[in-house]
């Protein structure tokens, strides 16, 4: 086992990671940009290194001040966390290169993943359903054109390097085909310097639905069953609960068979999500991350295993310590993103907290590096904290949600805890009757 890791990551998810090392003994390592002097991660960390000036460019994804800081330290293994080089194969294997573990799936498996058009071809090839669409990247209007005419509009134009909603354009029809090419290879290309698209059936009203797993390399693959997400905002999630209540027993189990089977084929380790789009009983593909997940602690809550301390024991080499029978999911747990945004315009709102007061109480769970007198920092994504609740049944989890929604005090900045109190009281939301597209068009006022 690890002697010491470094968390290459900052708020939230830096604290989760440093929370799981504590408890298995292992001493930790913050790195930190100077807008992050005084975050909680920094200050519970058994040492911190200031890795650069606040933006993301200059610090958290600086590799070489990451890879030195770890170096300095004697850090045995790094720990991305999610987003900034959480899915970058080239950090994964400087870091390797450097005889220090990255605690994640191999540079290859990242590689393939990230690369959209290689992902479905391989997940098709290992068993799993894709939504029906191209083959593989477009090559010009031409081979667009007799593509969608033979998956039927509405059309999808995505990105292969795509992430975060970006570079995705719908083509109603043949007439503006085109031209939504063209802006989304334009959105493409500045997003990420590539605007190789890829073409999919767009699916009318899906619901997000995300198998978890976890794997070690030695055989054992195990799935901690699945997650709603389907409550999103411009392809950002913004609650997300586990199980889904439009799943029925024989579709969770199916799911976690096929999900289970094409990871053993595809000879993945260490955790991912595999993402898919569920319509009339059916599930198809669309990504994998390969990655921690923001909303990992749903699935936690549910089952009762920690995640991130499954991930660093099979970053280890360690077999998994648990087998599919041993997972059981109890009770219904739900999620919600609080951001430091303002509840209707979803405008930033970074600054000074001047009172924090989380909910407590039986099953309620924040995860959150904020606190009274905290300055939120305007240079980095808007997430404060989450807030999780179990219950026994989903009837409970709401209720308990509702009053856990309550008492959570934040002042001196705007944050999304608003939306979230309409949003529990919505009763498509209590009825589980929602799809991807339900928040938005809440959202505008139309429900
Ligand atoms: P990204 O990597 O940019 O997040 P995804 O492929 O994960 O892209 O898709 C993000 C979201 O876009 C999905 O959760 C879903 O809301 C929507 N989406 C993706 N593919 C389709 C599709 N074929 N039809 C309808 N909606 C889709």
């Amino acid at each position: 086992m690890f002697d010491k890791v470094l968390i290459a990551n900052r708020g939230e998810i830096a604290l989760r990671i440093h929370r799981a090392c504590r408890e298995m003994g292992i001493s930790t390592v913050a790195v930190h940009s100077t807008a992050d002097e005084n975050a909680m991660h920094v200050r519970l960390a058994d040492e911190s290194v200031c890795i650069g000036p606040p933006s993301p460019a200059d610090s958290y994804l600086n590799i070489p001040a990451i890879v030195s800081a770890a170096m300095i330290t004697g850090a045995d293994a790094i720990h991305p966390g999610y987003g900034f080089l959480s899915e970058n194969a080239q950090f994964a294997e400087i870091v390797e290169a450097h005889g220090i573990t990255f605690i994640g799936p191999s540079p290859d498996h990242i590689r393939m993943m990230g690369d959209k058009v290689a992902a479905k071809k391989a997940v098709k090839a290992a068993g799993l359903p894709v939504v029906p669409g191209s083959e593989g990247a477009v090559e010009d209007i031409g081979d667009a054109l007799k593509i969608a005419e033979e998956i039927g509009y509405p059309v999808l134009i995505k990105a292969s390097a795509g992430g975060g909603g970006r570079g995705m354009k719908v083509a109603e029809s043949a007439d503006t085909l085109e031209e939504m090419i063209t802006l989304a290879k334009r959105e493409s290309k500045a997003a990420f310097g590539n605007d190789e698209m890829y073409m999919e059936k767009y699916l009318a009203n899906p619901r997000h639905i995300e198998l978890q797993v976890v794997a070690d390399g030695h055989g054992n693959v195990v799935h901690l069953g699945e997650r709603d997400c389907s409550l999103q905002r411009n392809h950002q999630k913004v609650l997300e609960e586990a199980p889904s209540p439009a799943l029925n027993a024989e579709e969770r189990a199916r799911l976690g068979r096929v999900g289970t089977e094409a990871i053993r084929n595809l000879g993945y380790r260490n955790v991912g999500t595999i993402e898919f789009l569920y319509e009339n009983g059916e599930f198809y593909f669309i990504e994998m991350n390969t990655r921690l997940q923001v909303e990992h602690p749903v699935t936690e809550m549910v089952t009762g295993i920690d995640i991130v301390r499954e991930m660093i024991r099979v970053a280890s080499g360690a077999p998994l310590s648990l087998t599919q029978e041993d997972v059981e999911l109890q009770g219904h747990a739900i999620e919600c993103r609080i951001n430091a945004e303002n509840p209707v315009t979803f405008a930033p709102s970074p600054g000074k907290l001047v009172d924090y007061h989380p909910p407590g109480g039986l099953g309620v769970r924040v995860d959150s590096g904020i606190y009274s007198g905290y300055s939120v920092p305007p240079n980095y994504d808007s997430l404060i904290a989450k807030l999780i609740v179990h219950g026994g049944s989903r009837n409970e989890c709401l209720m308990r949600l509702r009053r856990a929604l309550e008492e959570f005090v934040i002042t001196g900045i705007q944050t999304t805890i608003p939306l979230h109190q309409e949003l529990v009281a919505q009763q498509d939301f209590i009825n589980g009757d929602y799809d991807i597209r339900w928040l938005e068009a809440f959202v505008a006022g139309d429900r």
